[in-house]
Parts: C-alpha cells; structure tokens; sequence
C-alpha cells in the first residue's frame, strides 16, 4: 500500500514563493504512522504534482495538508488527484481548522482537525489501509473529523493527545529525503505541541462576553481549562491552544534519535518547533495536571538543559558542519538562567519573542501570556548572552487605537535599545479556531493610519539595525542554482542571516562553504565569493 502525502505549505496557488527552504514537522508525523502499519509513504510538494511529474497512479490514497492560505493549491492538486484516481483523499493541517471550506474547496473526502496522527490511525483501521474509505456509518463515529457525504457532517472534536501517546509517536526521517532541497532546508523537528497560555481575550469576537469569573486567571490548572462563556484559550489571535492543548514535551532521547537521523540522512539545518520552547519540560513539573499556566512553574532548566547538551553533542553540530536552532518564546519565562542555558547551546543563533502590541492594557485585553516589559527583559538577557532575539509585533489587531499604537511604537524603539537583531511586523487574519475568528482581517498597513505608523517604526528600526556583513565571512549551505543568473548558487548561512548568493560554485545541494560577503543585493540577499575549502 503506497499512500502519497502532499506537503502543500506556502504554496498558495500552486508554486511556493516564499519560505522555499522550511521543512515542516507535520508531513514527516503522518507518514511515521504509515511507516508504523507497515506502509510506504511518500511525500512531495503540490509543485511537483501540478508539474506532472509524479505519476499518480502509483499510489493508492492522498494526504495533502497546508495552511488557509493554501486552499487554492491544495484544490488544484486534489482535483488533479481525482482525475486518475477515484482513490481516497484526506487533507490536513491549519487548513483543516476551517472544516467546511477545506471540504467544499478542495473535493476532498474527509478534513482531519487539530493532531492527525490519532486519527489517522483510526481510519487506517477502519479500512483507509486498503485505499477504501469506511462507510458512513462508521465514519460518524470518528472522532476529529468533517466528511461529506451528500451534505458535510460535522464530527465531534478528537481530545488533545496526553503526552505519552503523543511521546509515543515516531516521525519518518527516511521520507526527508523526498523533499526537495532537503539537505540545505530548515527542518522542523517537533520538541513540543501545545501552549501554556490559557488566559484569554477579553475582547469578543461574538456574542461570547467575558463575565470576569477569572478563572482563566487565577483558577487551579483544571479550572483554567474551560471558559464558562466559551471563549477560545490562549492569545485572541492565535489558535494552538485550541487544535493542541496544553503543552507535552517529546523525551529528549526520542528528539535526539529523529535528529541524529536526519542528519546521517544530509540534513544540515534542523530547527527546534515549539509554540513556547521555554514550556519544555515544564509539563513534567506538573503531571498528571495539564500545564495550563504560562507562568508557574518556571522554565524546567534540568530537561532543557540535557536536550540541548545532548544536540549539542552530537558530532555534526560539533563540527560545526550542520546546525539547530529554537524559534519562539515567551518572554515572561526567560529567566537569567533561562537564558544562560541558552546562550551556552545557541550562541549566535536567532530566537524569537513575540511582543504583538507595545501596550500594558492592550495585551491584557489580546490574552497575552507575557507583558512587553518582561518581554524587553527577555531581550535584553538574550542579547547578553549571545543570542540574536528577533521581535515581533502585528499591526491591524482587534482593539488596536492610536494610543497603543504609540507605545507600540515606542516599544519597538526601546527594543532595538535593548539589543533586538530584527523587527518582524505580521498583519493581523483572524484564525479558525482562535478567540478572534470572525473578526476583520487587516488593512495593508499602508492603506491604514496606525498601521502605517507601526509599519514605519519597524522599517525605521531595521535600517538602524541592518549589519553590514561585506568584509564579513559566512558559512553557508548551498541550496540550488539562483533561477534569475544562472552564474550563481543560492545559499543560506548556517547559523543566520541573509540569503547569500554565491558565484562559480561547483559542486552539489548541501554543501557547506564559507563565503566571503562581497557585496548587497537587496534588503534580504548578499553577494558572496566562495572562500578556500569545503566541508
Ligand atoms: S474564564 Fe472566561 S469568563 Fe472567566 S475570566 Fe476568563 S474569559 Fe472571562
């Protein structure tokens, strides 16, 4: 049985533009349960099925997944699908959150919502294992999906995996190699699922009001968890409570084992995905109870001190020939021995803290876990000890007026002052499944007052902070030849940084090189000139 995964992320209509080098966890965790009933997956990119180049006939059901954003190209490879084949089609991932859209927009049979692996499971049992899908019947008894069958039916939600069954996954690393450009991408390897955050907005997004119990507050780890109004958990504008729950942590073993892997596989770039990495390990601190508090307990120092000594040993990032880095986290958590166990692992690698608004009563009202002075703080302790903190703020958010605009402003100031690398600006689109769903999208920040004024502080704070890397050398990852000059390889620096394009290069994807920055291209993209030696 060969099932086929379609990894659709930032394809948008069909092509990816964008993010060309990131390597999602999702995919590999879905074709880890196949491997486990004795199947053989594959996974591609919708580019390569719109392209052809795939003969669909080999496989006997379709998984595709990606975010909303990817409706189209998810649609136009489904519609592909069913032109060969009247096989079985899932779809997966945030797409899903919308169920009926993902349904109606796509064709597909069956929309899978929030963590799949359990679920996939069941269906497999049911009959997907032999390309068939169950009866209805039947299928109105699984829980966490949206199937149609004349209308869309509506299953209830499947709960959030507990940590041991989720600890109990094992991800595929034997179909990394199915990616194309695998060996220079960033990929995404899972730490933790869930968030700690379960405070929640207080502005309504319906007829949902808050009656001030504040239970979400100050309630016991079980009160926190439901809302008498049934209002969403965590920030009004983000929906991982919500698709995941609390956090669980993977043993760090079972981490290290899926990188090792990758990286005897050519991997040189692994990233470790976490909503809040600093929740890693502070589940256990508080077991069998749901992590339901984004402050108490502190970080969970032993554990993430042994996962990333461990990592760190391991002989590829030792060689400095391969490299992993954290994304994002909160910044009320970022102690000075926090941040001292990340400095000792992470040396000039980016981390991110994600402030949204520079206002007190704004992030209250948004659900925020942490406050922007405790998230300058955390800046400023990264900073200190070497890490590169890249901020990040939204313009266009529910409650947004000119007065938080301009402490957000004044914030974004006051983090470049404290040692910020970066000013990453989002506009804001409500998510399925996050307190704000239903809420208007936001205007382009141009088109809009004091979004524009948000906007110009972050360009503002960029310009001062742009590095001037000419003289500088970089190691980098060779990725593939640069499709507008032909003379030059695309590259991407090992540890941070801008795009590198890089002239006369012979050799193959995944190289890794030092480069000698030589000139600007753009406000993301340098010039570099191959240095002695490979590696
Ligand atoms: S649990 Fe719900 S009603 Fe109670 S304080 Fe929190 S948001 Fe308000």
């Amino acid at each position: 049985m060969r099932p086929l995964i379609v990894d659709a992320l930032a394809s948008g209509r069909g092509k990816r533009q964008a993010t060309r080098d990131v390597i999602g966890a999702g995919p590999r965790s879905l074709a880890g349960v196949l491997e486990g009933e004795g199947m053989k997956p594959q996974i591609t990119v919708a580019e390569t099925v719109l392209d052809g180049e795939l003969d669909l006939g080999d496989f006997d059901f379709l998984l595709a997944s990606g975010m909303t954003t990817d409706l189209q190209a998810i649609r136009r490879v489904t519609s592909t699908w069913k032109k060969t084949s009247g096989s079985p089609v899932l779809v997966g991932g945030p797409v899903a959150s919308e169920p009926e859209r993902s349904l109606t927009k796509t064709y597909a049979d069956i929309s899978v919502i929030g963590e799949g692996e359990q679920t996939l499971k069941e269906l497999l049992e049911l009959g997907l294992h032999r390309g068939r899908l169950p009866d209805p019947e039947v299928l109105k008894r699984v829980r966490g999906i949206t199937y149609f069958d004349g209308v869309v039916h509506f299953n209830p939600l499947r709960p959030a995996m507990r940590r041991r069954e989720y600890d109990s996954l094992v991800p595929s690393t034997a179909t990394i190699v199915d990616y194309p450009l695998f060996r220079s991408s960033r990929v995404y390897v899972e730490a933790l699922r869930g968030c700690s955050n379960y405070g929640r907005a207080r502005i309504a997004a319906d007829t949902k009001i808050c009656e001030g119990c504040r239970r979400c507050d100050e309630g016991d780890l079980e009160g926190r968890y439901d809302c008498p109004q049934g209002i969403s958990p965590g920030c009004g504008y983000c929906s991982v409570p919500s698709l995941f729950g609390p956090p669980k942590s993977r043993s760090a073993d079972k981490i290290v084992q899926e990188v090792e892997e990758l990286l005897s596989r050519g991997v040189k770039r692994v990233v470790l995905s976490a909503p809040g990495f600093l929740d890693y390990g502070r589940d256990l601190l508080v077991e069998p109870r749901p992590l339901t508090d984004p402050r108490h307990p502190e970080p969970n120092y032993q554990i993430l001190d042994e996962l990333l000594s461990k990592l760190s040993e391991l002989s590829g990032f030792q060689d400095r020939k391969a490299s992993f880095f954290i994304e994002n986290m909160k910044g009320n958590l970022v102690t000075e021995r926090a941040a001292e166990i990340l400095g000792r692992h992470l040396e000039g690698t980016p981390v991110n803290v994600g402030f949204e608004t520079g206002s007190m009563t704004h992030t209250a009202q948004l659900g925020r876990a942490s406050t922007p002075e405790e998230n300058l703080k955390a800046v400023l302790r990264l900073k200190r000890e070497g890490l590169r903190p890249y901020v990040y703020f939204i313009h266009g958010l529910p409650g947004q007026n000119p007065e938080n605009a301009r402490e957000t402003v004044e914030t974004i100031d006051r983090c470049v002052a404290s040692g910020a690398s970066r000013i990453i600006l989002y506009r804001f689109q409500p998510l399925p499944m996050s307190a704000f769903h239903g809420m208007p999208k936001a205007p382009p920040a141009e088109k809009d007052l004091i979004g524009k004024s948000i906007y110009r502080a972050a360009q503002r704070a960029n310009r001062t902070l742009k590095e001037n890397l000419v003289g500088q050398t970089v190691r980098v990852v060779i990725a593939e030849r640069y499709r507008r000059d032909k003379r030059f390889h695309v590259a991407y620096p090992l540890h941070h940084g801008p795009v590198v394009l890089v002239e006369g290069f012979e050799g193959s994807e995944g190289s890794v090189v030092d480069v000698e920055i030589v000139g600007v291209v753009s406000d993301r993209m340098v010039r570099g000139r191959l240095c002695d030696g490979m590696f």
